[in-house]
Parts: structure tokens; sequence; C-alpha cells
């Protein structure tokens, strides 16, 4: 008799350690597609953020120098090729060093075009283990329908469109727009490795006259 009623609880035990299985089955389901929803979320407010930032930027009638993210008017903004051989270093503990060639196109403000204008044509010495040297060119560029065109040495050369991408302010420069401009704040998500927990992040900004 004791036998049989311990055989019925051990299967209602049974049963109920299936069920709570399945139901932990159950959340820790639900729990990873919040948690990519989640993800999702903030990712696509960031970009929204940041589009919001550039129409800001547009009804003010401002840009950025993409040299030293100064905010100027649009019409003091002019495009420039900056191109040449930069020396850099490489390998474990950065012990090795070579010359590599930038080519990268800018949308600069006065003091920067200046500042290029004055290094244009600039050589480094020449570097006898490297045989190589550094070298520094500006060139003015032209947006046309096509796409952006530079006045090299006397000719109009067209530009590589993956070098022509202007439009991603840095992400320091969003902050530093965003706070003086009030715009909505920069939501993350943390993730400590190695627990999987996350966390949501708003960077709320604390006002002064707050009390
Ligand atoms: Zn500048």
């Amino acid at each position: 008799m004791t036998q049989e009623v311990l055989a019925t609880e051990l299967l209602s035990m049974r049963k109920r350690a299936e069920r709570t299985a399945q139901s932990i089955d159950q959340i820790s389901h639900n729990l990873s597609a919040e948690r990519q929803s989640l993800r999702q979320v903030v990712k696509e407010y960031g970009t929204k953020r940041v589009e919001l930032l550039k129409q800001e930027l547009q009804a003010r009638g401002v840009t950025w120098c993409t040299y030293c993210s100064a905010v100027i008017p649009e019409s003091d903004a002019e495009l420039l090729l900056v191109e040449g051989r930069e020396e850099y270093s490489h390998g474990y503990g950065n012990a090795c060093y070579g010359f590599r060639g930038f080519s990268k196109l800018h949308r600069a403000c006065p003091t920067c075009r200046e500042r290029a204008a004055d290094k244009h044509g600039q050589k480094g010495s020449y570097d006898s283990q490297a045989k190589d040297q550094s070298s520094f060119y500006a060139f003015r560029v032209e947006k046309r329908d096509d796409g952006y065109y530079a006045r090299k040495f006397g000719n109009w050369v067209k530009l590589d469109d993956e070098n022509c991408k202007l439009n991603e302010p840095s992400s320091q420069l969003v902050e530093k727009l965003a706070e003086g401009w009030n715009l909505p704040p920069r939501i993350e998500v943390e993730s400590r490795w190695p627990s999987s927990e996350e966390k949501l992040i708003v960077h709320e900004r604390v006002l002064a006259e707050a009390s």
C-alpha cells in the first residue's frame, strides 16, 4: 500500500518537475526574444537620434568640418581631397613602422582649409630604411550629379565613392551637439561578461537647475 502511495507521489512529482522545466524553457525563450528586441530598439533609437541631429543641423543652416568637427555655416564649408603618404607603426607593440598611402574627402572649415593649403606639397625626409617618405597634398573638389571630382594638377579626376563618406558625424560630435541643443539622451545596452545580464542605460543629462 505504501509502495503504491509512494509510486503515485513519485509520478506526480515527476509531472511537476516536467511542468517546471517546460516553464523555464518558455521563460528563457521569451527572455532571449526580449533581449534581442531590446538591442534592436536601442540600435534603431541611435540611428534615428543621429537623423534628428542632422535635421537640426540643416534647420540651423550649419554643418560640421570633418577635420576638426567645428560646427560652421554651410556656406563656409568647402570640399577638399587630401592625399599622400604617412608614416604608421604596426606589428607587436607597434615595433615596426612603414609608410602607407591615404586619400580622403573632407568638408573643411576655413581654418582647416588654410592649414591644408599651407601643407600642400610638403614632403618628409627620405627614409632610407623604409625607402619611402611622407607627403601631403590637398585638392579642391566639386560635387557633380554622378559623384565627386577633384582638381589634380590641372585635371578633373572622379573620386572613388568609397572615400566620399561625409555624412556620419563622430559620436563625440553627436554627444556634444545633443547636449548643447537639448536633444534626447543617448541610450545603450550594457552587457556584463560573462554573465549574460543586460542593462539598459539612459544617459540622462543632469540639469543644473533641477533640485
Ligand atoms: Zn576644421
